[in-house]
């Protein structure tokens, strides 16, 4: 068994070129392309926004790849414009060499390490790693396997949102209210956004009091 922490991968894009684009698709509506400048899209996509001209922001997409326990996507897929592609329990046989023939847990954000709460968490994911490979050995197939599989287990996730979809989870995943395994992954991803697109994520308002050094490692897509 190994314990993991979560990471969210963020495809390569230019920040500026997809708010340029958010910016031509919306004059189209005004006729007003020739209005177009290095800077005009700033003012151009805070108007439509506070005005609610949201659709406008549907025209760009972008791409995540996370490790996150099954807890978060089971929350996060709640959202019906988004897509996804995880890794499946029901193909996936922890059991083999291709996955070192363990369980790879997400450490649960929420409980203390070195704490008992902690140990009695791990003990049980150890339990159940135990219980899987034996029914590796007895012949089970994944879809019997995963039936033991924990909120903890850690999966690969493939996201992609256009904008719009990514201003609505991110404004519903990033507060108090969320899970805290999501705030983890959510939080540093809203931070990156609202750095490199302020126009439009600028305003949403996140969980300040979350541990910093809890938030899940933000790298670049390879
Ligand atoms: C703090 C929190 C707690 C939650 N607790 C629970 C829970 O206990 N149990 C539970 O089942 N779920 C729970 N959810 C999930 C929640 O009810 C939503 O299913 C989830 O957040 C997706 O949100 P959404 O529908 O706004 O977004 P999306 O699916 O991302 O859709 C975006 C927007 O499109 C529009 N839209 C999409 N589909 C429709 C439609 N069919 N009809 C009309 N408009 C539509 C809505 O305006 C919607 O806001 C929780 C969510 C949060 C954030």
């Amino acid at each position: 068994m190994r314990i993991v922490e979560p990471v969210v991968e963020i495809e390569k894009v230019d920040y500026n070129k997809i708010m340029k684009n958010l910016e031509r698709a919306s004059r189209t509506c005004y006729r007003s392309e020739d209005k177009i400048t290095e800077e005009s899209y700033k003012t151009l996509l805070k108007n439509c926004i506070n005005r609610g001209h949201e659709s406008i922001l549907e025209h760009e997409k972008i791409t995540i790849r996370m490790v996150c326990d099954i807890g978060v996507y089971k929350d996060l897929t709640r959202h019906r414009h988004a897509s996804f592609s995880i890794e499946s329990t029901r193909y996936c046989n922890y059991g083999k060499d291709k996955f070192d023939n363990e369980i790879k847990f997400i450490a649960p954000v929420n409980i203390e390490k070195g704490t008992k709460l902690y140990q009695e968490w791990q003990t049980s994911c150890e339990e159940i790693e135990k219980h899987y490979i034996k029914m590796v050995e007895l012949g089970a197939t994944p879809d019997q396997m995963r039936m033991i599989l924990p909120h903890s287990t850690a999966a690969v996730v493939t996201m992609t949102a256009n904008i719009r979809e990514w201003k609505h989870i991110l404004s519903l995943r990033c507060t108090k209210h969320a899970h805290p395994a999501v705030e983890q992954v959510m939080i540093p991803l809203l931070l990156h956004f609202k750095e490199n697109m302020p126009e439009i994520f600028g305003n949403i308002e996140y969980d300040e009091e979350f541990i910093k050094n809890r938030y899940a490692k933000i790298v670049e897509m390879e």
